[in-house]
């Protein structure tokens, strides 16, 4: 008697192998656990405008959608932190839906957009609201003017979600009680000036749309954006900076306008020869389900290619785990992980930066698991404007007092510049010495007069 085997499903197969894991994507109901959203059905769930109504902005709407999960004690805590970040709340329902809120404390999702202020840590005595001195190589207004061949045009300060560790958080998402800011919306007129600049400045090539976020431009101002520069004549790559894809692929999916709109700007690129890609911002695995599968086969089909860029952060993917399913699972679905950034010097994140030493072997173990064009490079974007930079590339490293100098011999010549460690990190001892502004300053001075020799 012949034996019949049962041949198992690819799909049950890679569920039952851990090395596949980055191949299972989350496709249950799962806003249904939010009582507010129990009856909300998958139809409406997965409509763009849906989630853009029901985006949360204030902590009542977060009380209020989570009923008997909201504890006094998260609560309390949560609007402790509202007084303390230099960040508003928005977060679409998606994202919030996948909170574990039965374990708020630790989810990575809700660190990201919803800080404790039991969690917030003093700030490091080196820390800058402009960290990488966007402002000083600016131009013109809007515009940051660092390389000689590439641009970054902040079009807008609006985003489908604020991120509490955003590196812009001087501009981005309107005043808090912490932070009084000048944010902007869209504005043509500024933009032509922009445009005007780029015409005259023929060795750009390369335009970064970023802000802010691409998804809060009208179909008809992605379009108006993309046309005019794609029509300056030695530009020949742009790409459109947008969390959108990790947060709200709901706007893939189903914004047809808008979604047409990046379609025909692309198009118009690909007739003249040039490059429009849209780069994204993935954090960690929970962000990725079933709907951010359903976003890229869109985005691939329509022969768009998606990059990602991640912000190394503590307690949200600085695990080696973490970071080597997030680099599989990006790869999967047809993202090329580009870089992952060591968290800028920003106010309100101490808690939420990493040693460098943490980038260094964070690099060492993504290395060759995956195809190497998937693998992320791992940067530190200089404090100062020195551009990024190859976290092992540093001059000199003083581990024991976490300050690391770098020279960026192109961008800069002849200047140096320092990135520090978070100070909860240190040795007691080191700790005490940062206390000190002289003791500190003598540290950096040293550890720069070491990178000299
Ligand atoms: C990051 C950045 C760019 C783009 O740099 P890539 O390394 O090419 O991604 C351009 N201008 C500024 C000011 C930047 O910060
Ligand atoms: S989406 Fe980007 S620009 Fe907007 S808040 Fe988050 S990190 Fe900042």
């Amino acid at each position: 008697m012949v034996e019949t085997h049962k041949v198992e499903s690819i799909n049950e197969l890679n569920k039952k192998l851990p090395e596949l894991e980055h191949r299972n994507f989350r496709d249950d109901d799962f806003w249904k656990s939010i009582p507010a959203w129990s009856q909300v059905t998958r139809e409406e769930f997965g409509d763009h405008l849906w989630q853009q109504k029901n985006s949360i902005r204030k902590i009542d709407q977060v009380k209020k959608v989570l009923g008997d999960l909201a504890t006094p004690e998260l609560m309390a805590d949560m609007e402790d932190g509202q007084r303390k970040t230099p960040m508003n709340i928005r977060i679409t329902p998606y994202i919030f839906s996948l909170i574990d809120w039965k374990n708020a404390w630790d989810d990575p999702l809700r660190k990201q957009f919803l800080p404790l202020g039991s969690q917030f840590l003093p700030e490091h005595p080196q820390h800058m609201s402009d960290s990488l001195s966007e402002d000083e190589d600016s131009p013109v207004s809007m515009l940051t003017h660092r390389y000689p061949d590439k641009v970054l045009f902040l079009p807008t300060t609006l985003c489908p979600v604020y991120c509490s560790y955003c590196t812009r958080s001087r501009i981005i998402g309107g005043s808090t009680e912490s932070v009084d800011k000048s944010s902007y919306g869209a504005n043509q007129k500024k933009w032509d000036e922009v445009f005007d600049y780029l015409r005259k400045s023929p060795l750009v090539e390369d335009v970064v749309i970023s802000g802010g976020d691409s998804f809060m431009l009208t179909a008809a101002q992605l379009k108006y954006i993309g046309e005019s520069l794609l029509k300056i004549p030695h530009i020949r790559r742009i790409r459109y900076a947008t969390k959108g894809i990790a947060i709200f692929p709901m706007k893939i999916t189903s914004d047809n306008a808008w979604f047409e709109a990046l379609k025909d700007v692309h198009k118009y690129g690909l007739s003249l020869g040039k490059q429009v890609v849209v780069h994204t911002h993935f954090s960690c695995p929970k962000e990725i389900t079933h709907w951010s599968q359903l976003a890229m086969e869109k985005l691939f089909r329509a022969g768009i290619i998606v990059r990602n860029q991640a912000v190394l952060q503590h307690g949200v993917n600085n695990d080696v785990s973490d970071m080597v399913l997030l680099t599989r699972q990006v790869g999967y679905l047809n993202i090329q992980p580009y870089y992952v950034y060591m968290h800028d010097m920003v106010p309100g994140c101490e808690h939420f930066r990493t040693t460098l030493r943490e980038g260094i072997e964070l690099e060492k173990a993504v290395r060759g698991t995956t195809a190497g064009f998937h693998t992320p490079t791992f940067v530190c974007d200089l404090p100062g404007g020195g551009g990024k930079r190859h976290v092992a590339s540093y001059e000199y490293y003083d581990e024991e007092n976490g300050i690391s100098v770098w020279k960026a011999p192109y961008v800069k010549p002849g200047e140096v510049f320092t990135y520090v460690d978070p100070i909860h990190r240190l040795s007691p001892e080191a700790q005490k010495r940062w206390q000190d502004p002289e003791t500190a300053k003598k540290m950096i001075a040293d550890a720069i007069a070491k990178a000299k020799d």
